[in-house]
């Protein structure tokens, strides 16, 4: 494909996106992944619809974006993109993974891939949690977010977009439901002084 002049140029995005994802994904969450095996599960909440979306979250970050960079496969959905996308997505990507490293740092020990309570599970509302009560969720959006703007491809783009919305609304009400049962007031507390993944305006 020939670039238009203010095009965005492909291959630099690709390049940015998979450094941005394997930055998250493995080198932030890999020793919490480690972390995790060794704590005891108090209650699981998870589905096998829990399962199968967040599967799909990880088909549509990773496996489809690797295909679209790869093969010739997804070219049919090329596009071109102008180049203050590319480069918005790029800053989206970069303050996704720094959010994201920082909620993984205040959860420490809580952090689970599933709805589950641990042994000693405690609940966090400092850090970055003292202001947003999904943080880790917030550098998700903004990071399929920038996969949908770093990407010049329908399918490729909107892979990751589309099941982690779908994850996102179904999960969320059930998150702060199984909270609510275990942490009772302080969690009703905790609430009213937070914004689910945008910090609260107006409350101090
Ligand atoms: N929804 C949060 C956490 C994602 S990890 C976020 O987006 O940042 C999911 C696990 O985190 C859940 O299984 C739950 O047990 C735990 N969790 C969620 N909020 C928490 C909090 N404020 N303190 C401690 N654990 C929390």
């Amino acid at each position: 494909m020939t670039l238009r002049r203010n095009a965005m140029d492909p291959l630099v995005a690709k390049i940015i996106y998979i450094v941005g994802y394997w930055l998250a994904n493995f080198a932030i969450r890999a020793r919490h992944i480690a972390a995790r095996q060794r704590e005891r599960v108090r209650t699981n909440k998870n589905t096998r619809l829990d399962n199968s979306l967040f599967l799909t979250v990880g088909v549509g970050g990773f496996v489809v974006p690797l295909l679209y960079v790869f093969t010739p496969l997804l070219s049919f959905a090329d596009y071109s993109s102008p180049l203050w996308i590319g480069v918005t997505g790029a800053v989206l990507l970069v303050v996704g993974d720094w959010v994201f490293w920082k909620a993984h740092k205040d959860l420490g020990r809580n952090w689970s891939p599933i709805l589950e309570i641990r042994e000693g599970h405690t609940l966090i509302t400092t850090g970055i949690y003292a202001h947003i009560r999904h943080p880790m969720y917030s550098s998700l959006w903004l990071l399929v977010i920038a996969q949908a703007m770093l990407l010049p491809n329908w399918v490729a783009g909107m892979s990751g977009l589309v099941p982690f919305a779908i994850l996102y609304f179904q999960r969320v009400a059930k998150e702060e439901r199984m909270m609510k049962e275990e942490f009772g007031s302080e969690y009703e507390q905790y609430l009213k002084r937070t914004g689910r993944v945008l910090p609260k305006l107006g409350s101090n």
